[in-house]
């Protein structure tokens, strides 16, 4: 991979991907929505639109070179552990692959546990509906930060730049498709769910209570949930709420309160104003955590 293609094709390549990606989705949403909507569309889409666009700037300026470095560093070094395994092309190329995901997941989990990384994420989580403005509605300090794990990422796992850019383009079409409000048919998304993070699995992620929030840190690949029992399926979308209890007052969710939250005294997230914290017992469904609820 010569150094134009480095520097100028993956950053292009994923831009184009992403806007197509985006506008894509932005029109099925239209045509079969998933769940209604709780406030203003227009309003929210310049919210979204304002603080994606400090999220991708600070993508392109910080994360992207610290990453193009790092991937040069384990080229030339030969550093990181897929660097000193000789597995054949294509498999390290399926084994990177599989490590950036499943890193991924636990960087998000971190981003949930942590109470510092917390309120930043905590942004992405305060949008009162989910659809595909959200998916790239990032404070920048949690993009930022991220440029610091990235690093971290491809130099353990030895990642090649091929596997790397090829990670950017699935991971980017699956934020997008998992944030969308698109209706699936069940049956059909059951299906896809076995191995990709889905629009119902990732809309539990965004419910109002706490321990749906904390369930679904899965980025791509729907296993790494499964696996570390951290699953959560069976809640109805119809009786989801999206957002988060402490900041459900739409005063919240405008630009300049949203990118200075994190930096302000943090509310009690899971109690509302009036001091209700918000739970949802196991007897409100009749199906198993790992079953998908329409
Ligand atoms: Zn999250």
């Amino acid at each position: 991979m010569n150094e134009t293609w480095t520097w100028l094709g993956v950053p292009l390549a994923s831009f184009t991907i992403l806007c197509v990606g985006f506008l894509v989705f932005f029109a099925a949403e239209r045509i079969v929505p998933l769940r209604s909507p709780r406030s203003p569309f227009a309003r929210r889409l310049v919210v979204n639109a304002c603080v994606s666009a400090l999220a991708l700037a600070t993508a392109y300026l910080v994360v992207t070179p610290a990453a193009m470095a790092a991937l040069r560093e384990v080229s030339f070094r030969r550093i990181g552990l897929l660097q000193w395994i000789a597995f054949p092309e294509a498999v390290e190329m399926g084994v990177g692959f599989l490590l950036m995901d499943l890193s991924f997941y636990y960087w998000h989990m971190a981003n949930h546990k942590i109470p510092f990384l917390w309120r930043f994420h905590n942004v992405h989580h305060v949008d009162p509906d989910l659809d595909v403005s959200t998916a790239f509605r990032f404070h920048f300090g949690e993009v930022a930060f991220s440029a610091v794990f990235r690093v971290v990422q491809i130099v353990l796992i030895g990642v090649t730049p091929i596997t790397f850019a090829l990670y950017e383009i699935v991971f980017e079409l699956d934020t997008l498709f998992q944030h969308s409000n698109v209706r699936l048919p069940l049956g059909f998304e059951r299906w896809l769910n076995k191995v990709l993070v889905t629009p119902r699995m990732h809309g539990v992620h965004h419910s109002d209570v706490w321990r749906e929030n904390n369930a679904n840190y899965s980025v791509v690949f729907s296993w790494w949930d499964r696996i570390h029992r951290t699953l959560r399926l069976n809640i109805a979308q119809a009786r989801i709420v999206i957002g988060i209890p402490g900041y459900l007052d739409p005063a919240n969710n405008v630009v300049g309160n949203v990118v200075v939250l994190p930096f302000r005294a943090q509310r009690d997230y899971w109690r509302t104003s009036d001091g209700t914290v918000v739970e949802r017992s196991d007897s409100e469904t009749a199906l198993p955590r790992n079953v998908m609820q329409a």
